[in-house]
């Protein structure tokens, strides 16, 4: 009978430890992708104060938003911002309070596209088998404390919208944020930055390719719409993904032919989120091509271990011959490149 073998430590080479602690260090990563929506008609088919906020202030959805565009026109206002006005103004003579709690309720009215409230869960599966951990952006010029009242609310890392500064009793005093089409991308930045919150200036601040919490091209932004030119221009510009979608059942497709032919988009589709929408097949061949290029990217990194050992090595070798240094210092040098030498796979001069 053959005797057991046992490793011991002396059987161990640095070099191997070294280098498998390494490479696994490089393997366990999990590379990270955004998906970034827009809200109002590419999640859901209409403004999201149409639906119930509106007509509870008495109003037809289309007089509330003449009124709104008339205020911005004849004040040369914000359009986001006058909306928010408008909402507390409306709201006043009916002894109204518009609070917090009261948006979030009304936000459970929000309907949505069909397939919407299953997507997250199958995009984060699939991702999942792919190695990819995809996180969930809203970037809106709606209003943040609705969508957070909606049944999807918790599948975001993130809600970027309006919204409103509340007193302490809890009542809408103030715009605490306008969100419009260009201020929209400065929340591109910060997702790829990994700066999220609203008042962080340090958003502007440069940063490596490198050292990008999501680099751009693994950020995806859907949107139907002009406002969100400014996003799909940027995304698509830094080699991400930009997604026009339309409503399935209106056909309207004016908006996205024109986006596609302004190369605003690499791709559109009806809003249409279900198992076996142009949409989720799509997202699914987007996460097929970030899977492979970061399998390439892994292998790369691997590779790059001796590599980067062998040029410390050379830069110490270069120092043990450099005749301005004393001798003990070369000999210093000429150590420490032995020891480099030594955690170097495969033969070297
Ligand atoms: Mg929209």
């Amino acid at each position: 009978m053959k005797a057991l073998e046992i490793a011991t430590p002396n059987q161990v080479e640095p070099k191997d430890v070294l280098h498998k602690t390494m490479e696994n260090s490089i393997r366990s990563k999990k590379p990270r992708m955004a998906i970034c929506y827009d809200f109002d008609k590419t999640l859901s088919p209409n403004d999201m104060q149409t639906f119930t906020l509106i007509p509870s202030l008495g109003m037809k959805s289309d007089e509330f938003w003449e009124e709104t565009k008339d205020l911005a026109i004849h004040n040369l206002m914000d359009n986001n911002l006058a909306w928010m006005y408008q909402l507390i103004v409306r709201s006043k003579p009916l002894r109204k309070s518009i609070s917090k709690s009261y948006f979030h309720e009304v936000g459970k009215d929000i309907p949505l596209y069909n397939g919407v409230e299953s997507w997250f869960s199958r995009i984060n599966e699939y991702a999942e088998k792919k190695g990819i951990q995809v996180e969930h952006y809203i970037i809106s010029s709606g209003l943040k404390e609705l969508i957070e009242g909606s049944s999807i609310a918790k599948e975001f890392s993130r809600i970027y919208a309006s919204s409103y500064y509340y007193s302490p009793d809890g009542v809408a005093e103030w715009p605490a944020q306008a969100v419009n089409y260009t201020n929209k991308t400065q929340f591109i930045f910060r997702i790829a930055k990994g700066i999220f919150e609203e008042y962080d200036e340090r958003v502007n601040d440069s940063m490596q390719e490198k050292d990008l919490y999501i680099p751009y091209e693994k950020i995806v932004y859907i949107g139907d719409s002009a406002t969100d030119i400014p996003c799909m221009r940027l995304v698509k510009s830094k080699g991400g993904f930009s997604i026009g979608v339309y409503d399935p059942d209106k056909d309207e497709r004016d908006k996205v032919y024109q986006l596609y032919n302004d190369h605003r988009i690499s791709y559109y589709a009806p809003a249409d989120y279900s198992d076996q929408s142009k949409l989720f097949s799509y997202m699914k061949q987007i996460i097929d091509s970030i899977a492979a290029k970061e399998i390439m990217k892994t292998e790369q990194e691997v590779l790059n271990i001796p590599v980067e050992m062998y040029a410390i090595y050379r830069d110490l070798k270069k120092m043990s011959d450099e005749t301005l240094l004393s001798e003990k210092q070369r000999d210093d040098f000429s150590s420490i490149g032995g020891l480099i030498r030594g955690l170097i796979e495969g033969k070297i001069e």
